[in-house]
């Protein structure tokens, strides 16, 4: 999942020009700062490298991996700390 805090976005453009699988565009409804935020294309290969939330420089973008494939992913085990006593 992408949210875009639309009222952030100043309109550069940086995410939609840098997203590497051209997964965004521009919306048509202009935002309080008069320009057009970011959305995602309808049929898009988004694959949640979170690149376009790092470059925007006004955080108005946070990327929410897919819990299918977070799901898929191996997690890390814990391993048991023993307490040791001076
Ligand atoms: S998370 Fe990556 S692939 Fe998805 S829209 Fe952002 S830059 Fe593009
Ligand atoms: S990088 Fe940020 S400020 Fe620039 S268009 Fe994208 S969301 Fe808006």
């Amino acid at each position: 999942m992408i949210i875009v805090n639309e009222d952030w976005c100043k309109g550069c453009g940086m995410c939609i020009e840098r997203c590497p699988v051209k997964a965004l565009e521009q919306s048509d409804k202009l935002n309080r700062r008069g320009v057009y935020p970011p959305r995602l294309k309808e049929n898009n290969n988004c694959n949640y490298c979170r690149l376009c939330e790092l470059i925007c420089p006004d955080f108005a973008i946070t990327v929410i991996p897919d819990e299918n494939l977070l799901k898929k992913t191996v997690k890390p085990k814990l391993i048991p700390v023993r307490r040791v006593r001076a």
